[in-house]
C-alpha cells in the first residue's frame, strides 16, 4: 500500500532507507528504531510509514498500527531492561514537545529519580470549568 511521503522529513528518509536507524521491528504500516537522543536506555521510537504529522490526521488504523507496534517495543523493553516505569508519549504541536512532525510515539523507559520532566503533580481542578470543557468536547464527538 502506498502512503504519503515528504521529501524532507526525516522520518520518512528512514523508512524509505535513506538514512540509517538502529531498527527493532517493521511491519506494512510501521516501524520502530532505537531514539539516537534517548532519555534513558532503550529509548525507542515507533513511527508510521507515512506521513502524517499528527494524531488528527492519521488514518485511524494506522495510528492503531503504530499503537501496537509501540506495545510490542515496550513490552520488549520492559522483559529485557526491567525499567522501574515505562511512557509511551506522542506530541502533537511544538508546543507539545514534537520536534519531528511525523507521527511517532516515543517508548520511553523510566526510573526513579531519572529527571525526565514529564511528570506532574495532580491538583484539583475547578468542577465547572471541566464540564464547560467536557461539554465543548462532546459537541465535538
Ligand atoms: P518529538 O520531539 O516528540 O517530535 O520526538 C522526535 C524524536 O526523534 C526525538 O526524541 C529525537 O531524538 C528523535 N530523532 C530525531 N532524529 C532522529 C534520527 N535520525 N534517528 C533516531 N531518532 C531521531
Ligand atoms: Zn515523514
Amino acid at each position: 500500500m502506498s502512503h504519503p511521503t515528504d521529501a524532507d522529513c526525516v522520518f520518512c528518509k528512514i523508512v524509505a532507507g535513506k538514512l540509517p536507524c538502529f531498527k527493532l521491528l517493521e511491519d506494512e504500516s510501521t516501524l520502530a528504531f532505537m531514539d539516537i537522543n534517548p532519555v534513558n536506555p532503550g529509548h525507542a521510537l515507533a513511527v508510521a510509514k507515512g506521513h502524517w504529522p499528527t494524531v488528527d490526521v492519521i488514518p485511524a488504523d494506522m495510528l492503531a498500527a503504530v499503537a501496537r507496534t509501540a506495545q510490542q517495543v515496550a513490552k520488549a523493553a520492559m522483559k529485557v531492561l526491567a525499567p522501574e516505569g515505562m511512557n509511551l508519549v506522542q506530541a502533537n504541536g511544538s508546543a507539545a514537545g514534537q520536534s519531528v512532525p511525523h507521527l511517532h510515539i516515543h517508548v520511553m523507559p523510566r526510573r526513579v529519580g531519572d529527571d525526565v520532566s514529564l511528570n506532574w503533580t495532580p491538583a484539583p481542578g475547578d468542577m465547572k470549568a471541566i464540564e464547560a470543557v467536557a461539554d465543548k468536547l462532546r459537541a465535538a464527538l
